[in-house]
């Protein structure tokens, strides 16, 4: 295993990422970026985005990527192609430990070498992805004076009878990003029975005829007021002790095989948008004492995504800030509770947590930051991840002068 220093390491390869990464370089951190050997995260499965600003005729997914990847490089970030595997606190610094794999498929840029994407494109763009193999490149321990947790999220999908060949070509994870794209369309499917589908189903509602969202229960999970707003539309169907169990087409999605009460049928659709929750790619910080919520989402101190997350701090924790810093966590612990305030060691501590709550995207460890759809429970939109990673380039900047 190969070890290496850098002053600051962003996990992650999305919009924050990259973001971040685009910031900190500029900041003159020469930041490392473990970009994960898939590189590029959800957008990767995406078609055009038409609400990335900066695009007037929409940009392809994998294109948005390659171009802030390419930014990034432009600007002296190092990359790594390898999945971050542990994280933990050294002292005053951080190790994370990469995985090392055997020929594991790398994405990167060749503007010399162009080849179309997989996606159907009018026209390439000056650069486009291709695939090469690193075989048999070692795992690394890497240890650095900050580090940005951009990991993202997954949508959660059934892995239905032609969910894979289909995905992208009428089957999706975000019907409020591709909404549009079924102005005058008949049928579209919606699976789910939360606030998200609600959602979802509200806004392609605005563009095709017809939405039926299948709820595998009795009954919704939604908030109240979310389904009495579903009830009011005129277009959106609930259909109840329903499930999808296979999607059919060839080149796009043309029906869904449904399971309702115990009768199958198929029925033409248009479009099907899976709403059944988010998984944040965190699992892999168990043991590192970086606090995620009950669903895995990292808890920060911000506060733009509202309340902090239930069970993540009490509320005189959050007044207060939080003692992590030392590699070790006070959850639920109010700081005013504890004998060891009165020492002059915690008075100076605590002016450091003072310090640190002036830091929105940091963790419950100081030196840790996280920002996009790792964090991101609420809006989930490659925008705001980039705006996140922004935000905790700049926050992390100021840290490490504070240090
Ligand atoms: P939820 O976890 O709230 O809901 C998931 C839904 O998917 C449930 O209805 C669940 O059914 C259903 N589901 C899960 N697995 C399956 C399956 N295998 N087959 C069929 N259905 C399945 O996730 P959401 O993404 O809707 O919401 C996440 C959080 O974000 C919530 O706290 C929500 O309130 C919040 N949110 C808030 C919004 C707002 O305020 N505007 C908008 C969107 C989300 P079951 O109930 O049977 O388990």
């Amino acid at each position: 295993m190969t070890k290496s220093h850098h002053k600051l390491i962003i996990i992650g390869s999305g919009p924050a990422a990259w973001t971040a990464a685009i910031y900190a370089a500029r900041a003159e951190l020469k930041p490392l970026v473990l970009a994960g050997e898939q590189s590029g995260g959800q957008l990767m499965l995406t078609t055009k985005v038409e609400n990335y600003p900066g695009f007037a005729d929409g940009v392809m997914g994998q294109d948005l990527m390659a171009a802030m990847r390419q930014q990034a490089e432009k600007l002296g970030v190092e990359i790594i192609d390898q999945n971050a595997t542990a994280l933990s606190v050294i002292g005053s610094q951080f190790s994370v430990v990469s995985s090392g794999s055997t020929g594991f498929q790398s994405i990167g840029l060749e503007p010399a070498n162009r080849q179309p994407t997989n996606r159907k494109q009018k026209t390439l763009p000056d650069f486009a992805w291709t695939k090469s193999r690193r075989a048999g490149e070692n795992g690394k321990q890497i240890t650095a004076k900050a580090v940005i947790l951009a990991t993202g999220a997954s949508a959660i999908t059934l892995k239905l009878p032609g969910e894979d060949r289909l995905m992208g070509r009428g089957v999706g994870t975000c019907a409020v990003c591709d909404a549009p794209f079924y102005k005058g369309k008949d049928t579209v499917f919606i699976i789910g029975g939360g606030d998200s589908a609600i959602e979802e189903a509200m806004e392609i509602s605005k563009f095709a005829s017809n939405i039926i969202v299948l709820v595998r229960k009795d009954s919704m999970r939604a908030s109240p007021i979310m389904q009495k707003r579903i009830e009011l539309a005129q277009n959106i169907k609930i259909w109840y002790r329903s499930e999808a169990i296979e999607l059919l087409g060839d080149k796009r999605l043309e029906k869904v095989k449904v399971n309702k009460d115990g009768i199958i049928a198929e029925f033409s659709a248009d479009g099907l948008f899976y709403a059944i929750g988010h998984k944040p790619a965190t699992e892999w910080l168990k043991g590192s004492g970086v606090e995620v919520d009950k669903n895995g989402y990292i808890s920060t101190q911000s506060s733009v995504l509202g309340s902090p997350p239930a069970g993540a701090w009490s509320a005189s924790d959050w007044r207060a800030g939080r003692l992590s810093d030392l590699g070790r966590s006070v959850v639920g612990q109010s700081v005013t509770e504890t004998d060891e305030l009165k020492t002059g060691k915690l008075e100076s501590e605590n002016r450091k947590q003072r310090t640190d709550n002036l830091f929105p995207t940091m963790t419950s460890i100081s030196g840790i930051f996280a920002a996009g759809d790792c964090v991101d429970f609420r809006y989930r939109q490659a925008i705001v991840a980039a705006g996140f990673g922004a935000m905790a380039a700049l926050d992390c900047q100021r840290w490490l002068e504070s240090q």
